[in-house]
């Protein structure tokens, strides 16, 4: 049985995401979302409620095709983190040139932590590789449409979040 494991901030869960996990489902027997707690980012929305968002996007995901999804909350080393949830695999998505230095170090750290777990990348579709929590974020405080970048129910979270 093959586990991997797809760890992000997911502050909040956005279209981005959601098309990597639905390429990610496709590649393990199991598919742990692994939510990183990251105070140092500051986030929007608390750990738990972060991880309702994911859980409630990937019901929709498993109902809709099959395939199973455990979300995970960590705040310990991400390699630590592998190794409790059983993965041989960690999934990243891979957008523009800017993440590849840091996903780059990451790769080498990890391998040198345990060379038993691989990392593999994924992109996501053309239209949804420029979207970031980061910049969804700072659009919907500015008043901005996030309709292209979110489902319906994390736009309405995060609109009565800034309200
Ligand atoms: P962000 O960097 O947007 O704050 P996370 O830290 O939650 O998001 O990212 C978790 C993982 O998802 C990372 O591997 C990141 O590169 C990937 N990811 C996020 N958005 C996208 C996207 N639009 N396309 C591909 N990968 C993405």
């Amino acid at each position: 049985m093959r586990v991997g494991l797809y760890p992000g901030t997911f502050d909040p869960i956005t279209l981005g995401h959601v098309d990597i996990i639905l390429r990610a489902v496709q590649l393990v027997d199991r598919l742990v979302i692994g939510v990183a707690i990251n105070r140092d980012k500051g986030p929007l929305f608390s750990l738990e409620e972060r991880v309702a968002m994911v859980e409630a996007e990937c019901a929709e995901i498993t109902a809709a095709r099959g395939g199973e999804i455990i979300v995970h909350p960590f705040e310990n080393l991400l390699i630590d983190c592998a190794r409790d949830v059983g993965a041989t695999v960690i999934l990243r998505g891979l957008r523009a040139v800017a993440d590849f230095e840091y996903e780059f170090q990451m790769v080498g750290m990890n391998r040198a932590l345990d060379s038993s777990i691989e990392t593999v990348f994924l992109m996501a579709d053309a239209r949804r590789q420029a979207i970031a929590s980061k910049l969804v974020k700072e659009i919907a405080r500015l008043g901005g449409d996030v309709s292209k970048f979110v489902t319906p129910a994390v736009e309405k979270a995060m609109r009565s979040r800034l309200r």
